[in-house]
This record gives C-alpha cells, structure tokens and sequence, in this order.
C-alpha cells in the first residue's frame, strides 16, 4: 500500500472510533480524539498509554513534559517525528490523568490492531506496562525492558514510560540506553 493509501485507511479508522461510540464516558470528558502523529509508512510504531492534558487541548500524542523527553530520545538516535508513528492504546483523555482501565483498554484494541495492520511497521515500541501488556501480557517491564521480543510475526520493544523515567534518575538513564537500541534492533530485523 502507498503511504497516501495507509494515511487514508489510517483516517478512516480514527473516523470509526467516533462513529462507534468508543467509551462513550471518556469521549465526553475529553475535548477531542486524540489518534496518532506521524509518518504511515515509518518502520517503527511508538505505543503510549492515553493522551493527557497537553495533548487532549492540541489533538496530538505525546506534546507535553512526556513528549518532549522522547523527541530528546529520538534526536538522540537521529530521528525525527516526521520520520516515525506514535499512537496510544486509549485516544480519549482519561479524567483526571488516571490509568486507563482494562474495559478502556479493550474497546480501543480493534482499532489499534487495525493501526498496525496498515502500517505493518518493522518494529513496535510500547511505552510503558501498559501498553507492553496488551500484547504480551506475561511479561514484567522491569524485567523485559529494553529486549526485543517475536510474536506472532511482529517484533516488539518493551521500555519504560517516558513521563515515568522522566523524574527518577535510574529509570531515566535505564531508558535512554534501551531506547538507543533501535537502530541496531532495526538493522538486525532487515537481516
Ligand atoms: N503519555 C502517554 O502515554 N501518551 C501521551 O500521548 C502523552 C503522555
């Protein structure tokens, strides 16, 4: 598929989570849908958890304290937001910044999947448990962090959440050389 194509198969699915009325609570708590940013032909997909203030008032993932730490990570490994997808599991603003709940979780999956079928990235980057445990749910950040791991034909990489490295020195480092990872990750999945 054409990356105008994905950006169009991509637009419709953002269109179908307010048409199907998904969490109908939070839909009326936030201010907007908050889908996705970036480019639909990336070979990488960044996975956070739900939109916070910052991004429920501009519509963009991972725009506040969260998102500029990453877009130093990224730099860090020579990327650009341009160049990479970033999504979250749950698009509404969750009241009050909570965790999303497991019901929350589970209406936006379809949606989610369908976002990784058209792009059909190399790599899946979750950030943070949460998104980790949607799609290995065995499994301990603490313990997988920064390991790449195959299933069902996808690669994934577990790190830990930026907005939670982002005060606590040990996890914040723990992240940065995890994330500087991807670039070799990357080469070794086109061997
Ligand atoms: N944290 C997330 O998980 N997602 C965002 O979009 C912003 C902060």
């Amino acid at each position: 598929m054409s990356q105008t194509d994905k950006a169009a198969e991509l637009q419709m699915v953002a269109n179908e989570i307010a048409r199907d009325n998904v969490c109908p609570e939070l839909a009326a708590g936030a201010k907007q849908l908050v889908f996705a940013s970036g480019d639909p032909d990336s070979p990488i997909v960044f996975i956070g958890e739900a939109p916070g203030a910052k991004e429920d008032e501009t519509g963009q993932p991972f725009v506040g304290a969260a998102g500029k730490f990453f877009d130093e990570m990224l730099a860090g490994i020579g990327m650009a937001r341009s160049e990479i997808y970033i999504t979250n599991i749950v698009k509404y603003r969750p009241p009050g910044n909570r965790d999303p709940l497991p019901e929350e979780i589970q209406a936006f999956m379809p949606y989610l999947k369908r976002q990784l079928d058209i792009i059909k990235p190399k790599l899946v980057v979750f950030l943070g448990r949460h998104s980790m445990n949607v799609f290995l749910p065995e499994l301990k950040i603490s313990q997988v962090h920064g390991q790449p791991k195959r299933k069902d034909g996808h690669v994934y990489l577990p790190l830990f959440h930026p907005a939670a490295a982002l005060y606590n020195g040990d996890m914040r480092s723990t992240l940065i050389s995890d994330f500087n990872k991807i670039p070799k990750i990357l080469e070794l999945i086109d061997r």
